[in-house]
């Protein structure tokens, strides 16, 4: 099934990804410098980047900048005047990432933020209470929930909490590593309100999934 996914991903891509040099530059820049090839498909990035046009999203807030592959497509989405911003831990992963939104001409609308998100997070707390329209957590899933109620306290009414990489393979259900445990952990406490649901996924990055959830 694998050979299929990716055989499909790929036949989706050269139908609807935009012809554009950045995304593949920033994958190749991320490669050259040895960081870990785990950032969103094409289409995923894709669906960040419709969903936030979707809501008209004038402030987004990335938690796990990596390479900068997200961030790209997610700050391609922002009117004019618009900001991402992105936390990263890992110094290295940050200044490539800066250096892609430099390439992808979209330095001046990010905001690259050093740190461990937990303490990134309460930093932005005076700034940002309540104003970001959406959130894309994609750091570790170990701190999983942590992100989430940050991101709830950060995020305006109606505004989008998406979560990536919580199905693992289907770990999700009984896994007991701190990923796992995490992604499980965030999914039980989103509950029944009607404001979450969570979407498996297929396709060249395996199986996997995000939750997705409104303030309400
Ligand atoms: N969103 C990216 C992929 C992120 S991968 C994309 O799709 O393009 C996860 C990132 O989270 C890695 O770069 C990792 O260094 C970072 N990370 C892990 N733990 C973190 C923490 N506690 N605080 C901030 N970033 C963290
Ligand atoms: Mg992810």
């Amino acid at each position: 099934m694998e050979a299929t996914w990716q055989q499909v991903d790929k036949f989706l891509e050269g139908l609807l990804a935009p012809d554009e040099p950045v995304f593949a530059a920033a994958l190749a820049a991320a490669e050259q410098a040895g960081i870990p090839n785990i950032q969103v498909s094409a289409m995923q990035g894709q669906l960040l980047h419709i969903l936030a046009r979707a809501i008209g999203a004038q402030r987004i807030l990335e938690v796990g900048t990596l390479a900068g592959y997200s961030g790209i497509w997610l700050a391609r989405a922002l009117p004019a005047g618009g900001r991402l911003v992105t936390l990263e831990a890992e110094p290295k992963h940050a200044e490539v990432a800066q250096a892609n939104f430099a390439a992808a001409g979209v330095a001046d609308r990010v905001e690259l933020r050093l740190g461990a998100a937990l303490d990134s997070l309460p930093a932005l707390l005076p700034d940002y209470a309540a104003s970001f329209d959406l959130c894309f957590l994609d750091a570790d899933k170990a701190n999983l929930p942590a992100y989430f109620e940050w991101a709830h306290k950060l995020t305006r009414k109606g505004g989008l909490i998406i979560s990536d990489n919580v199905i693992r393979g289907g770990e999700v259900v009984d896994g007991q590593d701190a990923n796992s445990t995490g992604a499980r952990q965030l999914l039980q406490a989103l509950g029944t309100n009607g404001n979450s649901t969570a979407i498996q996924t297929v396709g060249n990055k395996g199986y996997d999934g995000f939750a997705l959830t409104i303030v309400a």
